[in-house]
């Protein structure tokens, strides 16, 4: 039956919304929505910190809070990196080691909220990219606060080290064992590698900057908005 656009409009005012848009992932995953943000007590290690809180050498540069990523769209409303709280030790620890060594951590993105990657989702057509981008139906381990894409800096510059590609580089050569990167970009991947590995990390195999927190499976999708974390 083909419907005219009075009868969309009509018809979709009349729908709640919430009948044909799923507002969370899929029933068998954990999942906390807004408004059960402070369900969470204070000390539990699934509570998202903020990470600049715990160590204020670590730089942010949240490409999703403004124009500056591949949607070419501003994502968050504000320019903040949270990740579980046993996650965002583990940063630190890595930031310690990294800072004995001249350098700085530069984070692109962290706990990203579930609606945010439906929005992406939703945005991405089919096609190459959508391998980058996670399903909602499963949530994403940086909805889980437990993922971090990061680079390093030069702690007396300021500057940020060579890497073999920008963030968000969907090309073979952002992947962690491409070889045709210049020899300072190799050694700069493979130490920001060690100093997250080191700490309970996990890179992921496509995008250099993107690191897994092991046990992400016990901590919940989070649909917390930014402005709500407690
Ligand atoms: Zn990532």
């Amino acid at each position: 039956m083909k419907l005219g656009r009075r009868e969309v409009v009509l018809g979709l005012a009349a729908v709640p919304l919430a009948t044909c848009v799923p507002m969370g992932p899929d029933k068998d995953v954990l999942f906390i929505p807004a408004k059960k943000a402070a369900t969470l007590a204070p000390g539990d290690p699934k509570r998202l910190v903020e990470l600049v809180k715990l160590d204020p050498s670590i730089k942010l540069d949240m490409r999703y809070a403004t124009t500056n990523n591949f949607t070419g769209r501003v994502l968050y409303s504000e320019a903040r990196a949270f990740l579980t709280a046993t996650a965002a030790q583990a940063v630190v620890r890595a930031s310690a080691a990294a800072k004995a060594d001249g350098f700085g951590l530069n984070i692109y993105d962290a706990y990203r909220p579930w609606r945010v990657t439906k929005q992406l989702w939703d945005a991405t057509p089919a096609g190459p990219k959508k391998n980058y981008v996670a399903n909602p139906k499963r949530g994403s381990k940086h909805n889980r606060g437990c993922a971090v894409d990061l680079t390093l800096y030069d702690l007396k510059t300021g500057v940020l080290v060579e890497m073999p590609t920008e963030f968000d580089d969907f090309s073979e050569k952002a992947h962690r064992d491409y070889a045709g990167a210049s020899p300072l970009a190799v050694a700069n991947r493979s130490r920001l590698q060690t100093y997250l590995e080191s700490q309970g990390f996990i890179g992921l195999s496509n995008e250099w900057w993107h690191f897994d927190f092991t046990g992400w499976e016990n901590y919940p999708v989070m649909d917390v908005p930014f402005n709500q974390v407690a």
